[in-house]
């Protein structure tokens, strides 16, 4: 078994850094990554109070054309998670998503790319509080193959906790709140896995370090509920419709155990950077017998033929950026 730095150098997008010259939106422009600059009194900098997203799109090389996933989808939950932080965004979702558009086109991708929208508290202040800081809204994008091995991963159980809803709520994508998973990775990679699994603080399983988790047990689909401290996942919900409608199977949604990992027949992450990445052990146990399980992979084409737009269902999932 490979190194998870040998793994990591083999997703090469994930280590360069995203280019000065292309194209981002800030301070209600379009400039240059280069120019978007922010103050180092700036609030977000300083405490964390940020609001973003992760949305992908995906390259159809036959038919040339960049296709969005659940563009829309993604502005919606943004302005929902900005009432926790009180923070407006400048507009609705749909110019949001025409925006996206039109930072697509600018950067004239003709691959897979990312998009990183962000809302923060821009006002330059010390005060730790929510209100009357001035916000701002800023996003820009690069071009992003796999985030997570998705040829069957390796995850550990971390000793950190998934946040509580009632200490720093996982439910929104608040930046500051990325010091958990950043610290559930780190231990991940220690022990030479891939993806991080979190426990919530009643010792239930959470989710993944940015990714919502799936398992199989004897043909019954179960994730862990919205009440797990987990992030209401865009591909997690993907994921459970493609399974009803496509496969027949119901998920359910109920607490799981750790040890239900280790006697699970199959388990897999699912997310926007972690598109859907089967995970074949778990604390150095085989998960199964070790290879990609047979549902697992059924959902995973299913998701990148229709994300990708090979497969033309559910087109209200895709948002053509070329005309
Ligand atoms: N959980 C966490 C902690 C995440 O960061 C992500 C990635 N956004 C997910 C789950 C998956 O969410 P989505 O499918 O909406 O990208």
């Amino acid at each position: 078994m490979s190194t998870v730095e040998e793994r990591l150098a083999a997703m090469p997008a994930l280590g360069t850094e995203i280019s000065e010259e292309s194209w981002a939106f800030h301070d209600e422009q379009f400039v240059r990554l280069a120019d978007a600059k922010v103050s180092i009194a700036t609030h977000a900098l300083n405490y964390g109070t940020g609001v973003f997203e992760g949305i992908r799109a995906y390259w159809d090389a036959e038919r040339e054309q960049l296709s969005v996933f659940r563009l829309r989808d993604h502005f919606v939950r943004m302005e929902r998670d900005c009432r926790i932080l009180r923070t407006p965004l400048p507009m609705g979702p749909d110019a949001l998503a025409a925006l996206t558009i039109e930072l697509l086109r600018r950067n004239a991708y003709r691959q897979d790319v990312y998009v990183r929208p962000l809302a923060y508290k821009a006002a330059r202040s010390i005060k730790v509080a929510l209100d009357g800081l001035r916000p701002a809204f800023s996003m820009f994008a690069f071009p992003l193959g796999a985030y997570l091995p998705t040829n069957g991963l390796s995850a550990a159980v971390v000793s950190w906790r998934r946040t509580s809803d009632n200490a720093i709520p996982a439910r929104g994508k608040l930046t500051g709140a990325y010091i958990n998973t950043a610290l559930a990775v780190d231990e991940a990679h220690d022990k030479n896995a891939d993806e991080a699994i979190f426990l919530t603080e009643a010792g239930h399983v959470s989710e993944g370090g940015s990714s919502n988790i799936f398992i199989v047990r004897d043909g019954v689909l179960a994730t862990p509920p919205v009440s797990a401290d987990i992030l209401e996942g865009i591909t997690r919900a993907s994921v459970m419709r493609l399974a009803a409608e496509k496969l027949g199977l119901q998920t359910v949604e109920r607490e799981i155990d750790r040890t239900e990992l280790y006697l699970a027949d199959e388990v897999f992450f699912c997310g926007t950077g972690a598109q859907v990445a089967p995970c074949v052990s778990i604390d150095r146990r085989p998960i199964g017998d070790g290879h990609i399980g047979p549902i697992t992979k059924r959902i995973g084409d299913l998701y990148f033929a229709i994300a990708r737009g090979e497969d033309p269902s559910y087109p209200e999932w895709r948002t053509a950026v070329y005309a």
